[in-house]
């Protein structure tokens, strides 16, 4: 069922019903009369130009936080129908979330619900540098942060031949000798 079928049925407060499949197959079981049909071509939105003919606006997928927020509102407005009925509501609504959410706020409003926007989800926390999540990395007695058993070409960490190196200044971010903990 298209939104607007849905919204219409909303404001006047009718209860939302799905079309069952023996009412479908009611309507169908009669054969369509046979006529003379002359083909139809297809008509492009180019062709359309110019002759009053309005194209169809492109829809666009909704945002996480937009889906989050009609998925409440319809909770909210379908919490008396059928899972069904819901389910088609939400349908539709995310193919027109723009749509969706200005009628669906505007119902909730004047039914006197509020339905807060959910909170964004918290920011994850950047992954620490490379070095510290590496099995190479070595750190004698609690050393911090640690030295490199790789990289020989990075400075000694205590005399020309000691086998532990300098961590990278870039904490390993363009190491190609990176191998993370097991
Ligand atoms: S420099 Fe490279 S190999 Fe050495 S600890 Fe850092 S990421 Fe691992």
């Amino acid at each position: 069922m298209a939104l607007d079928t849905m919204l219409a049925r909303l404001e006047q407060g009718a209860t939302v019903t799905a079309v069952t499949a023996e009412e479908t197959a009611a309507v169908t079981a009669n054969p369509a009369p046979a006529l003379a049909v002359t083909a139809v071509t297809a008509v492009t939105a180019e062709k359309d130009k110019g002759q009053g003919v309005a194209a169809e606006p492109a829809r666009r997928a909704p945002t996480d936080s937009e889906r989050a927020e009609l998925l409440a509102l319809l909770a909210v407005i379908y919490a008396d129908d059928t899972d069904q009925d819901r389910q088609e509501a939400i349908e539709a609504a995310l193919s027109d979330p723009d749509g969706a959410l200005l009628c669906y706020r505007a119902i909730c409003l004047e039914r006197g619900r509020v339905v807060a926007p959910p909170a964004p989800a918290p920011a994850a926390a950047p992954a620490p540098p490379a070095c510290r999540r590496c099995r190479h990395r070595a750190t004698p007695s609690r050393a911090d942060p640690g030295y490199c058993d790789q990289r020989t070409e990075l400075a000694p960490a205590y005399g020309t031949d000691h086998p532990l190196h300098q961590l990278p200044e870039d904490g390993g971010a363009s190491c190609t000798r990176f191998e993370a903990w097991q």
